[in-house]
Order: structure tokens, then C-alpha cells, then sequence
């Protein structure tokens, strides 16, 4: 099913959550243990991140070091089937310009339309470790409307190469937003008019980045609304965890941490009191948002579910 089916079937707001793949070599039990968890509230849908290589030095004989290109977190496909596969729950694969050519993502597609899957959010992608900007692949896409377009494309049964009746695919496409600007975009206007161009270019539904400050979502879904985008726009929610995270989030994600969160969590004599100031903080967001009526709250795990559980039991 849609995302957007499950939000216009929706009597209230709904749960979903975002998980990584494991590390190369890790078990897919221990995710599922991670998971499992969560079931008891009715996730609509879970999001599966993708990966792109990065790279590894691997000394020689000689003590030179070759540069080995390698995908840290490989399976999001597999991943997401397998979750369709065990749960019966819709899987939302991660799908990005970075490290593609426009081929390999129709071939990437076509794998997913073949198992089932009919949801996928689009993204651009960071850029490679080492690399100043984003650099896409030769045949690749620039920016994530450029592949939001190459997919509703492909829906309307129009591929690279050919055209066909026979694989109508027919994909919903989530964006990603950022409330607070992307770090690379000038301003926030300018971020919004080509989230803009995310939603003509045939995107269904928009997630935000994780904000700490509901006012920073609600002050974003009017500008939103005022610019004539009027899909539904979902709100990403992070529990803080730990210590090291109240400069680290920031400084990755560039959101503002208030200072009321930072103040108690600095209070903590340790992570574990400071992963239940976190879980709190994201009940009071929770609580609002709801109360807003927003379409679901979107939990970004990072594959672990402890907290998101706390959390959950408390809004679902
Ligand atoms: P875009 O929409 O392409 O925007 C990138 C920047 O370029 C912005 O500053 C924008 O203002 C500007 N811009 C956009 N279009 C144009 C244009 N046509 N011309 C000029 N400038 C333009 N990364 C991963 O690698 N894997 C994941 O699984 C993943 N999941 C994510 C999930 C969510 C919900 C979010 C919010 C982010 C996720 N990311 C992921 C990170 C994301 O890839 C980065 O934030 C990336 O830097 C931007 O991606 P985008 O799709 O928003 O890019």
C-alpha cells in the first residue's frame, strides 16, 4: 500500500520509523531484534536508509595502503523485502543519485517494482567522504528532482531507453525537507522553491529532517502551504541519547538544539539519565504534533529501538 493511501486511510496520526542496514557482516537478526519491539504499535511503514561505498585503507605487504572502495551498510533492497516478507508491513526503500547512473537506477527499480514494493523516498545523497561538494556519478543525477522526475517517468510506463506498457510501475515518492535549511542552500526560501520542484516533478509526500523545536515544523508547513505545496509532510523525531549528541546532531544535521534540552541533559550525571530526558522531550514534540494533526510522527531509530519504544508507549 501507498504511503499516501495509508495517510488519507488514517483516523489518527500514524507510526513509522527509519532503520539502517547492519554493518557489513552483521546478522539481519539482531535488526530484527531491534524491530520487533516496535510491532506492538502498528508501524504503517518502516524506512530503510541506503548506503553508498566509501572507502577503506588496507595495508600491502610493503606498508603502502591500497584505497579499497567498499559499501559499509549493503541490503536495503533485500532488507526491505525481507521486512514485507516477515512483518506483512509496507518497506520504504532509501534511493539516491549519489554512486548511480541513471541506468543502474532504473535496473534498481525494476528490482523493487518486482518485489512488491510501491514506495521509495528520493533523495540526493551526501557527498563522498574526502569530497568537498556532491559529485554525481558520469550519468547520474545532480539533485534529487532530477530522479523524483526519473520515477514518476517510469510510472507513467516511460523508460531511458524504451517505452512500455507492459511495466507501468507505479511508485509513491516521499522527499526529504529540512525545516531549518539544507546546510548547502543560501537560504531557506531558495531550499523550499526547489522542494517546490521535488513535489511538480511528481513527489507524494515529504519527510523532514529531525528538529528538536516543533515551532521550526509548524513555522515550515505554513511557508509550505503558502507556496502551493500541499502534499502531506511528515515530521522526523530523534530522541536525544547521549551526551556527545547535543554538539554532534547539530553539527551534522545543522538544527538548532534548544537550550532548555541542552540545559537538562547537561544537568545528567550519565547517558542513561540523559536518554530519558531525551525521551521525554520527544513525548512533549510528539504530543503537540499530534494535537497539530500532522499525518504520522517518523522515528529515526538509528537501529535501536529502546528509546523509540519508551516513546511510542506513551503517544500509540
Ligand atoms: P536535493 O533536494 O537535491 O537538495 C540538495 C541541495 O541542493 C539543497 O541545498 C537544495 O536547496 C539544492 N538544490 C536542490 N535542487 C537543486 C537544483 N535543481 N539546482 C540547484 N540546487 C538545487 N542520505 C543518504 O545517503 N541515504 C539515505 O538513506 C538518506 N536518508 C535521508 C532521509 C531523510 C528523511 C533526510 C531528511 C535525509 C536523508 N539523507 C540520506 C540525507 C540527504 O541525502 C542529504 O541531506 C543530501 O545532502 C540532500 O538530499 P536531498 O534529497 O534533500 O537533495
Amino acid at each position: 500500500m501507498k504511503i499516501t493511501e495509508h495517510i488519507a486511510s488514517a483516523k489518527s496520526t500514524l507510526f513509522s520509523f527509519e532503520i539502517l542496514p547492519p554493518l557489513k557482516g552483521a546478522s539481519i537478526k539482531e535488526l530484527l531484534g531491534s524491530i520487533d519491539p516496535l510491532m506492538e504499535f502498528n508501524p504503517s511503514f518502516i524506512d530503510v536508509t541506503y548506503h553508498r561505498e566509501d572507502y577503506v585503507l588496507k595495508k600491502r605487504a610493503d606498508g603502502s595502503y591500497d584505497r579499497i572502495s567498499t559499501k559499509k551498510r549493503p541490503g536495503t533492497v533485500a532488507i526491505c523485502a525481507a521486512l514485507q516478507n516477515h512483518y506483512k508491513i509496507d518497506a520504504v526503500p532509501h534511493l539516491i543519485c549519489g554512486g548511480f547512473t541513471k541506468e543502474e537506477t532504473e535496473d534498481f527499480l525494476i528490482d523493487l517494482h518486482y518485489l512488491g514494493i510501491e514506495n521509495a523516498l528520493v533523495l540526493r545523497g551526501d557527498q563522498e567522504k574526502g569530497e568537498e561538494r556532491f559529485i554525481p556519478k558520469p550519468g547520474g543525477h545532480a539533485y534529487a528532482n532530477e530522479l523524483v522526475a526519473q520515477v514518476h517517468a517510469m510510472n507513467q510506463g516511460i523508460l531511458l531507453h524504451e517505452e512500455t506498457e507492459s511495466l507501468p510501475t507505479n511508485f509513491c515518492i516521499g522527499v526529504a525537507a529540512y525545516p531549518e535549511k539544507h546546510f548547502e542552500a543560501v537560504s531557506l526560501e531558495e531550499d523550499m522553491r526547489y522542494l517546490k520542484q521535488k513535489v511538480d516533478a511528481g513527489a507524494d509526500y515529504i519527510v523532514t529532517q529531525m528538529f528538536f523545536n516543533n515551532q521550526h515544523y509548524f513555522d515550515f508547513v505554513d511557508k509550505c502551504r503558502a507556496m502551493d505545496i500541499h502534499v502531506p509532510i511528515i515530521p522526523g523525531l530523534k530522541p536525544l541519547a547521549t551526551a556527545r549528541q547535543l554538539d554532534i546532531l547539530p553539527e551534522i544535521f545543522h538544527l538548532e538544539m534548544p537550550e532548555a534540552l541542552a540545559t537538562e541533559a547537561k544537568k545528567c550525571a550519565n547517558n542513561a539519565a540523559i536518554k530519558q530526558v531525551g525521551i521525554e522531550w520527544a513525548v512533549q514534540q510528539g504530543k503537540e504534533l499530534i494535537q497539530a494533526g500532522v499525518p504520522a510522527l517518523h522515528f529515526y531509530t538509528m537501529s535501536k529501538s529502546d528509546s523509540v519504544h519508551a516513546i511510542a508507549s506513551q503517544l500509540f
